[in-house]
């Protein structure tokens, strides 16, 4: 239905990207769901269909009034999804126009304008996801077929030989994310990057357009949402430590700060992490920010937060980060020199769990047992009095409370004073 309302506006339709790959690379006795739906509606040329994708989405909606959509981007993408839908929930569809790109700098945004599918293909990151499958069939004087694929930069062969290629010499000095992409799709798909591909790659990151990334007011927003974007994708899958040491392998961590690294210390770090994780129960906890805070730690604490404040970390974050440049420094000889369980939970309770877990990780020995200590049982013990209690024997309700409370704290964690 939805090739037909393509083909009575005089529209063709592909199926594009990701989708095509997945399909080319599924085994034909495993058959693949795709959730990701990349459609290209190719208006041919004419500025007033522009809006092509947009107009398809709405005659889509008309046949489909469950569905819901929203318009994103500059160059108006449509984006459907089934919410309501107990079998769909889970698709997305986003149908564009086909488009072509300039950039006016080098990791400037995008300006984009209406072309043909073979533009749009030429636009995209590597070979492997520049493949589409036309879904209309050809009007008059057409070559390409109704199923025919479309590989204009041999994708296929790529495919088959198991590598990321990109489309051209400049592609990752127009956008650095595309590095985190090829290393994200490598290690995802257990392909190499090509030989000429990683020199490009190298090449971008030698000319030094990334380090202006990062002090220049030019980091566009865009940019940045897009590299935390690909971060995220990294760091949350189980594959983020073979990713981060192909990306540090090609220096790759570099676009985000000249001395980030990803060392076997750091690898250690990371997992120690994610192991208090799984046995501390923390609400709302995200693994792949504490993952990259752990990264971001080892720079110096200016450099800290300011490669956190350009990925546009949450407040959270930067208060971690904050945080345990004072822990290292200040706290760190204080816990080692502490004698009593009251001496550590006094040095430790104004800090969350997540923050002292961060903490344990960059900790030596010591530090990390005494920190476990502290989360698993001193941080849990409760006062043998309460308010109440202390009202109830007379006291008037004021500042002393508090010091009465403290002090019974104390003694029960120091073990002078027990429940009967
Ligand atoms: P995944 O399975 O991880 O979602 P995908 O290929 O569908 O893989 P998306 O991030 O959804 O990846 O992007 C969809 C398509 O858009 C890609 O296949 C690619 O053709 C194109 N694309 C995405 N990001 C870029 C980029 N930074 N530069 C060029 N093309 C891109």
């Amino acid at each position: 239905k939805v090739t037909d309302a393509a083909q009575a506006k005089g529209w063709n339709l592909y199926l594009v990207g990701g989708g095509v790959r997945d399909v080319l690379l599924t085994d034909e006795s495993d058959p693949l769901l795709l959730q990701d739906i990349d459609l290209v509606v190719d208006g041919f040329h004419r500025s007033a269909d522009d809006r092509a994708g947009v107009e398809l989405a709405a005659v889509i909606q008309q046949m489909y009034p469950d569905v819901s959509i929203s318009i994103h981007g500059e160059f108006q993408t449509a984006a459907l999804s089934w919410h309501k839908d107990p079998i769909f929930s889970n698709l997305l569809i986003d149908i564009a126009t086909a488009r072509t790109e300039f950039y006016p700098y080098p990791t400037a945004n995008p300006q984009v304008e209406a072309s043909s599918i073979r533009q749009d293909l030429y636009r995209r990151d590597f070979t492997i996801n520049a493949l589409a499958v036309r879904l209309t069939p050809p009007k008059r004087g057409e070559f390409s077929r109704k199923g025919d694929l479309l590989d204009f930069f041999g994708g296929l062969i790529d495919l088959e030989a198991r590598q990321i290629r990109v489309l051209h010499p400049n592609s990752f000095i127009e956008d650095p994310t595309r590095i985190y992409r090829a290393v994200r799709f490598a290690v995802r798909l257990g392909f190499t990057i090509e030989p000429q591909t990683e020199e490009y790659i190298h090449y971008a990151i030698k000319s030094g357009v990334y380090q202006e990334l990062r002090i220049s007011d030019r980091a566009s927003p865009a940019l940045t949402t897009r590299l935390r974007a690909e971060l995220k994708y990294i760091l949350q899958a189980n594959y983020w430590k073979p990713a981060l040491k192909l990306l540090a392998k090609l220096n790759a961590l570099s676009c985000l700060h000249q001395d980030l690294v990803f060392t076997k210390a750091l690898a250690w770090q990371v997992t120690c992490v994610s192991r208090w994780m799984f046995y501390i129960d923390i609400p709302n906890v995200q693994p792949w920010l504490i993952r990259l805070e752990i990264l971001i730690a080892h720079l110096s604490p200016f450099d800290r937060l300011e490669v956190a404040e350009n990925l546009q970390l949450p407040k959270d974050s930067l208060q971690r980060l904050q945080q345990l440049e004072i822990l290292e420094t200040e706290v760190a000889p204080q816990l080692l020199n502490s004698q009593l369980p009251s001496q550590i939970h006094q040095l430790l309770q104004i800090y969350k769990p997540l923050t002292l877990i961060l903490f344990a990780a960059r900790g030596d020995k010591n530090i990390r047992h005494i920190l476990w200590q502290y989360i698993t049982k001193l941080s849990q013990v409760k006062p043998l009095l309460t308010g109440n209690d202390l009202k109830k024997l007379g006291f008037k309700p004021g500042k002393l409370y508090k010091e009465i409370l403290d002090d019974v704290l104390a003694a029960t964690l120091d073990g002078k004073i027990r429940d009967r």
